[in-house]
């Protein structure tokens, strides 16, 4: 296979990189934002509160601690990949994107691979619920009830181990524009912070109309967290509505 076997040393290298990125990258996304919802008077707040319990010490903790050994898991697959890029063995690809057929295919690939991953997240998350496996699969990331930015990447190891590769695997196959898989990365980030975050922060039109019909925002994932049943996708409600799991909206 190109690209591999890949030099060690530096993999070991851009893999604490890319654990040290990510964990940054966590505490300088979420941190701005908890302060903004959760530190202010709520008069202030240009957002829709949805639950009246604050958070607790505890449960912040909690939520950092799973959030950043997450962070030593996800760099893993990431690295590699990384590492085989480098050594052009991968279908990602960088330069200017030229023509129509070139702009398409970027907005194609990048709804492919959030399709897939939303794809892969319902139904795995669906078997995470279990109750054979649940309890150390899945309730690291259900121990906040109600959750908090700080939730967006609370995983127990398993749950970030079977989630980690999807993404850095399908780079070996689909061809994907670098700034694409980095667009990716941020709408994964915030996606995960918003839904997470305790609040709903897209305005109430937005919320109820079409793009809260399709889209899953805090509204909709809330109840996840709060009924431990139903609501399972990702990114879009497409799944929960075929198989009859959407519960709706806060
Ligand atoms: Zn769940
Ligand atoms: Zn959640």
């Amino acid at each position: 296979m190109d690209g591999w076997p890949i030099p060690l040393g530096q993999t070991l290298i851009t893999y604490l990189a890319f654990t040290a990125i990510i964990i940054l990258r966590y505490f300088a996304i979420v941190w701005p934002i908890h302060h903004m919802l959760w530190r202010r008077d709520p008069s202030k707040v240009k957002a829709r509160r949805l639950s009246k319990r604050e958070p607790t010490p505890q449960t912040i903790r909690h939520e950092i601690t799973l959030s950043t050994l997450s962070a030593f898991i996800y760099a893993t697959p990431a690295a590699v990949v990384l590492e085989m890029w480098k050594a052009g063995g991968t279908a990602m690809y960088s330069g200017a994107v030229e023509g129509l057929w070139g702009w398409a295919y970027l907005g194609v690939s990048g709804f492919l691979f959030l399709f897939v991953q939303d794809s892969y997240f319902y139904w795995t998350h669906r078997i995470m619920h279990h109750k054979k496996i649940f309890s150390w699969a899945h309730a690291g990331h259900h121990k906040s009830v109600q959750p908090t930015p700080w939730a967006s990447f609370s995983f127990d190891p398993f749950e970030a181990l079977i989630s980690a590769w999807l993404l850095p695997v399908m780079a070996l196959f689909v061809p994907l524009h670098v700034g694409m898989a980095l667009a990716l990365l941020m709408i994964m980030t915030i996606n995960a912070v918003f839904n997470h975050a305790g609040w709903e922060v897209y305005p109430e039109r937005w919320v109820r109309g079409w793009y809260g019909r399709h889209i899953i925002t805090a509204s909709h994932h809330n109840l996840h967290h709060t009924k431990f049943t139903g609501n399972y996708g990702l990114y879009f409600r497409f799944w929960d509505y075929v198989c009859g799991t959407d519960k709706g909206q806060v």
